[in-house]
This record gives structure tokens, sequence and C-alpha cells, in this order.
């Protein structure tokens, strides 16, 4: 086949999200993956620049690293596939949602982002729901997307994020932008067995706002999917005249 997909995610080469994904867009292409052995969920576009991966061989074209989702894109991209690059990059099916702000910390979005500052279309896919886990609906919604993304040539560098509803309720999409949403900011303090404090990160107090046309929006009030494009540039254009006003003390320049 002429064209090679490369699949990764931050659930690990195990996640049924991963496997859902692969055989949704099998017949699209010639796929391969590289996911991470372990679950590294929340570990944005870290890269392993201080000791050595290891790539272990679970079948033909799957591949799993002992490092971090943007080391697998890294490495599938500029080693493992080196003779025949892919066309297309697909990240997911993530076990959780990615929407909003969950796109600094994501994982799953650094893989298909590593991808995108690679040069090739990509794409991540996340169902925001919980266990048990559906990925029915995400894999029919990814084989069309990927499919598109190829026939209708999305271009390199460019990164769509998309979120499924758990609970569909009906194959709607909706384009969207990012929303806003929180966890919550309570820190949990309390002692180990040797007296010590510990903490614990991470809210449980969810909120969103209601923002029309927000992927917020699109999963949790009208539980249809969201289409959210990505820029890999994030100057803040809006605020260079007002920077560019400020005078520094002791230093020149500035404008
Ligand atoms: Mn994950």
């Amino acid at each position: 086949m002429s064209i090679r997909i490369l699949v990764s995610n931050d659930d690990g080469a195990q996640a049924p999200g991963l496997q859902a994904l692969v055989e949704a867009v099998s017949d699209l292409g010639e796929v391969w993956v590289v996911a991470p052995e372990s679950e590294q969920s929340a570990s944005s576009h870290s890269l392993s620049l201080h000791r050595p991966l290891r790539i272990r061989k679970l079948k033909p074209n799957f591949f799993a690293v002992d490092g971090t989702p943007a080391d697998c894109v890294h490495l599938a991209v500029n080693h493992l596939m080196k003779d025949k690059k892919p066309s297309l990059v697909l990240s997911g099916i993530n076990h959780g949602p990615n929407l909003a702000d969950d796109i600094f910390y994501s994982g799953t979005v650094a893989a298909a982002r590593e991808g995108a500052l690679l040069g090739f279309p990509a794409i991540a896919f996340s169902l925001a729901a919980r266990s048990p886990w559906d990925f029915a609906a995400g894999a029919k919604f990814a084989r069309s997307l990927a499919q598109a993304a190829l026939h209708m040539k999305l271009p390199g560098r460019a990164l769509l994020n998309v979120n499924i509803p758990g609970q569909p309720k009906d194959l709607g999409y909706e384009i969207t932008q990012l929303g806003r949403h929180s966890y919550g900011s309570e820190v949990v303090e309390k002692t180990d067995p040797r007296g010590r404090r510990y903490y614990w990160i991470g809210g449980s107090d969810y909120d969103f706002e209601p923002i029309e046309g927000s992927d917020c929006m699109a999963i949790h009030t009208h539980q249809r999917i969201s289409v959210t494009p990505l820029r890999l540039d994030l100057t803040g254009v809006d605020h260079l005249p007002m920077l560019r006003s400020w005078q520094l003390e002791g230093f020149a320049g500035g404008a």
C-alpha cells in the first residue's frame, strides 16, 4: 500500500482505545503503531533526552517504547519509518476527555502535536467518558475523519483535536474552538505512616463555561463529537502592541 499511517497514544501499547483506532483505520493504509510501554497520561510533550530509549517489537509494524508519547512519534518518524514517512499521524483513542486547557497536559494531544511539528498532518482522538469504555462511535468517526484527511489532503503541520462523547446523541459533530473548564483547585494534604506530609493534586470539582461553539459545549451540552483545529504557533499576536509600548528601564529596544 502506498499510504502509511502512524498511530500512537498515551495510555500504552496495550490500551483498548489504541486497538480500536488501529482497527478502524487498518484498511486506509499500512498502519504502523509506536506507542508507550506503560501509561503516560498527562505527560504532555516531554522528550526523554537524558536517558536511553528501548524499542520492543510486539508484532509486524507494532512497537512499544519505554518513553513518552512524543518520544514514540519522534522515534517512529526519524528512525523506524525513516525510509518512508507517514501520510498521517493519529493518536488515541484516549481513555478520557481532552477538552479546553487539557491540551496543555495531554500526552494524547502531544503525540499528535509532535507529528505536526515534524511536518505531518495529525489528529488526536479522545473518548470523553469514564469506564466502561465503548470506543465504537469514536472508532467509526476516526475512520471517517482519517479518510477525509487523506483524500482532502489535510496539510502538514495541521493538528486536529477530536473528542467523542460517551453517549453520542446522534452521529453529529461540531467544528469547535477550545472551551474553558476547571477541575477545581483543591490540594489534598495527608500524612504518611512516617509522619511526613504528602499532597495530591488534580481536582475533582469539574465545571465548564457555557461558551457557544466550544468543545466543552459540544461534548457536555449537545453530546456531540467536537473537532477543534489547533495552532502550533502560540504567539500572543493580540498582545504584541501592548508589550512593544513598554519601555523597560535600563534596556534599549523592545519595539
Ligand atoms: Mn491517556
